[in-house]
């Protein structure tokens, strides 16, 4: 959606000016790709930069397009659709499993306080903010890909932009979070996206993250040892991992070790408040063996339903596709699968509980902004 407090916090992200909007009343907004009714009548929102005088049309009722006009060579492959065929943003499940923990972890460090404004960096479907309305927080969710769900277009302040040049004036967020971003960006496109993570943030601010680190610990063997039997059930065809393949082959991994995570950190202005480290064996099993074992089945289900005549690699997207739609409905309908899933997310937070302490790969950190010297 956008609220006009949403209109009245985005400045232009060239210049920085204010916007000035202008309605064209009942415009017919565009047809979108992105599964919008199409040829819904809507005004059509029409912002001008009052500094530089660029004009942002097509704005639909959903959220807004405030990208820099200078486009940056390096572009994430999230904007590639064929990633997010797999339906996961089209209905948005309860938090489970690592989705769980991960909430978990951004509400216990971050804890918004009711009126605060919170930014999420690369909000994806627009999850996050749908699961923790209860803040009472005055949210924003920016990504730079569309692939906002249903609910959040309805529900949750949206805008696509860049985190390396965000459309807001200085110290405008009380707290920002990026969950699984940090590891998408090359190491410049990191310190870029800090740098304007601390620059948004009120001095005190903080950054809640949570991504990884290249240097993993011993125990991280353990890890490895599930991921070989992965590989092992994938050849006997009893999980498919090319869904998994294909989200990985996107990771940059720009920090090496927590020591230069501190440095770059430090650089852009913030210092490490709290951080814990989670190594998911527990979680590893769960997610890479059991539930793909689990999807596997369904989507074997799936595509016996499947016209013979399908392109065999169309009819196994389209059956992957199938097998989380109804993973998603059965979530939302049976109690057995939802109790069966919060006990597992339950197991899994014995990773954090026993391995929490221990510097390893993957960390949950919170960053405060420094007041300046
Ligand atoms: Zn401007």
């Amino acid at each position: 959606m956008i609220s006009d407090r949403l209109l009245s916090l985005v400045r232009c992200p060239d210049c920085r000016a204010p916007l000035d909007r202008g309605l064209t009343p009942m415009g017919v907004a565009p047809v979108s790709d992105w599964g919008q009714t199409p040829g819904t009548a809507s005004p059509y929102l029409t912002l001008r930069c009052s500094g530089c005088g660029r004009e942002y049309p097509g704005t639909t009722a959903d959220y807004l397009d405030l990208r820099p006009r200078e486009a940056f060579t390096e572009q994430t492959k999230y904007l590639d659709e064929s990633l997010h065929a797999d339906a996961r943003h089209e209905r948005v499940s309860p938090p489970l499993l690592g989705s769980k923990i991960r909430n978990d972890m951004l509400r216990a460090f971050l804890a918004p306080r009711p009126g605060e404004l919170v930014a999420d960096l690369g909000c994806g479907s627009g999850r996050t903010l749908l699961w923790n309305q209860d803040w009472q927080a005055a949210t924003v969710g920016i990504d730079i890909a569309p692939f906002f769900s249903r609910e959040a277009r309805r529900n949750v302040d949206l805008l696509i932009g860049d985190l390396r040049r965000l459309p807001f004036a200085d110290g405008t967020f009380a707290k920002t979070f990026s969950l699984d971003v940090l590891e998408h960006l090359s190491p410049d496109a990191l310190g870029g996206m800090l740098a304007e993570a601390s620059r948004v943030l009120a001095p005190g601010g903080a950054l809640f993250v949570y991504t990884h680190v290249r240097k993993n610990a011993p125990i991280a063997r353990g890890l490895r040892a599930i991921n070989r039997l992965a590989r092992w059930l994938d050849r006997a065809g009893l999980v498919d991992l090319r869904q998994e393949h294909l989200r990985k082959s996107d990771h940059l991994n720009p920090l090496a070790d927590i020591p230069e995570l501190e440095r770059v950190a430090h650089d852009a202005g913030f210092r490490i408040a709290r951080i814990r480290y989670y190594t998911p064996i527990v979680g590893g099993f769960v997610e890479n063996i059991l539930v793909r074992m689990a999807e596997r089945a369904m989507a074997r289900r799936a595509s016996s339903r499947l016209p013979a005549s399908t392109p065999a690699a169309a009819a196994r997207a389209e059956a992957i596709k199938e097998a989380r739609t109804a993973a998603k409905e059965r979530i939302a309908t049976s109690r057995t699968t939802r109790a069966v899933l919060e006990a597992l997310s339950f197991a899994m937070k014995l990773d954090l509980v026993l391995f929490g302490r221990i510097r390893s790969g993957p960390f949950f950190a919170l960053l405060v902004k420094e007041p300046r010297q």
